[in-house]
């Protein structure tokens, strides 16, 4: 029998968060809700405590985290509520969770991640940010501590299912597939002309608006070719990417003697969280199953690597390693904030990471705190490029 796994959500009312909700509420015998955090959607925080009875909860703001006990008077017994960095840390490290959902974007998720491992719960991995910047101290972590780290983004969800129970010497290369973003047909004069709300129109995903810039991008594939190369072990030139427009093969894994396995499923975040919480089992769940003769074709593409160079910075980041995949990831995140306010243009995200990262040094073996401040330094570069014009 499974008894319920007791699950933490840190980032509870994002798009990942609501999709763990949703496993929750389908699959209740499976999961339980032990612990949220939330960020600026106090309304909604208090509407997931409402229906899952979490014993914790965590707000970014004490104010927040006020108004939150105020709604909780007369829940009996009474939460726990914290907030702040602090409180994202309790939750992780919650006595009674077995296993934590990191759904925060960026960086915020790292520190209560590694304190989660060393308390000796498992992680499910949905910020890609973490990986890409602290990927090395994070697997060294869980190998230290004997811990599980899970992906829940539906890429490395795929790899992690098809590589699962084979000898990794037998891998001859790992294949993310890419939607290929709104642009994937566009011509190159078209790209300087990009709007924000262009750029946000994604054609298989609904996500967050940082996410759907890079997918428009590829910064987002590019981000999860360092994320594979952590997670799985293998190195940058092992990882490709293809372009497959339809989303339905989530990724694959070609072997040596040429057989090449794919995950496919349908475009729902609930399969590869369900398929995280519910780990090693597989079971019956709220996602429906593909009908691929309704679906008929499949399509293939190389990605334009002339027109959307965040691939091969990526790989270039990720070759070079140590500070690299955070100055890349920091550079791109503070461009993606001056694209979305209208202050630079398209083009100008990948050029003003290109130019970063020829900039700064990378530190071959950094310290948290010097990925920290190799972030912070990137952000300030893209800032004072912009700054010149
Ligand atoms: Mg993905």
């Amino acid at each position: 029998m499974f008894s319920p796994r007791r699950v933490v959500v840190l980032g509870s009312t994002g798009s990942i968060g609501e999709s763990a909700a949703k496993v929750a509420r389908a699959l209740p015998d499976q999961m339980k809700i032990v612990g949220i955090s939330g960020y600026h959607n106090l309304p909604r925080l208090i509407e997931l405590t409402q229906e899952f009875r979490p014993s914790a909860i965590s707000t970014k703001e004490k104010t927040d985290a006020d108004l939150l006990i105020e709604s909780c008077a007369t829940t009996s017994p009474a939460p726990l509520v914290v907030h702040g960095e602090e409180g994202l840390l309790t939750l992780a490290t919650l006595p009674e969770a077995e296993l934590i959902v990191i759904a925060i974007v960026g960086i915020t998720g790292l520190k209560p991640a590694l304190a989660a491992l060393k308390a000796g719960k498992n992680l499910a991995i949905a910020s890609k940010e973490i990986l890409v910047m602290a990927g090395h101290e994070v697997m060294t972590t869980a190998q230290r501590y004997k811990r599980q780290v899970l992906p829940i983004d539906s890429e490395h969800n795929a790899l992690f299912q098809c590589l699962e129970g084979r000898d990794p010497v037998t891998v001859r290369r790992l294949i993310l597939t890419c939607s290929g973003g709104p642009f994937r047909k566009a011509e190159a004069s078209h790209l300087a002309h990009v709007t924000p709300s262009m750029a946000l129109r994604h054609p298989t995903w609904n996500m967050g608006s940082k996410i759907t810039i890079d997918s428009a991008t590829l910064f987002n594939k590019g981000l999860e070719m360092i994320e594979a190369h952590h997670l799985f072990g293998f190195p940058m030139e092992k990882i490709d990417v293809v372009i497959h427009p339809e989303s339905i093969i989530h990724s694959m894994v070609e072997f040596v003697d040429g057989s090449l396995l794919a995950q496919m499923s349908r475009n729902d975040m609930m399969l590869p969280i369900q398929s995280a919480i519910t780990y090693p089992q597989r079971i019956a769940g709220p996602c429906a199953p593909l009908n691929l003769a309704e679906i008929g074709a499949l399509h293939f593409e190389k990605p334009r690597h002339d027109l959307f160079p965040a691939l091969q910075l990526a790989r270039e980041a990720g070759t070079r390693g140590g500070t690299m995949p955070a100055i890349l990831n920091a550079a791109n995140e503070k461009a993606v904030e001056l694209f979305l306010e209208e202050k630079i243009s398209f083009p100008s995200i990948w050029n003003y990471v290109a130019t970063v990262m020829q900039q700064l040094p990378s530190i071959p073996t950094p310290t948290l705190e010097e990925i920290i401040e190799a972030d912070h330094a990137a952000r300030n570069a893209v800032l004072q490029l912009y700054k010149r014009g």
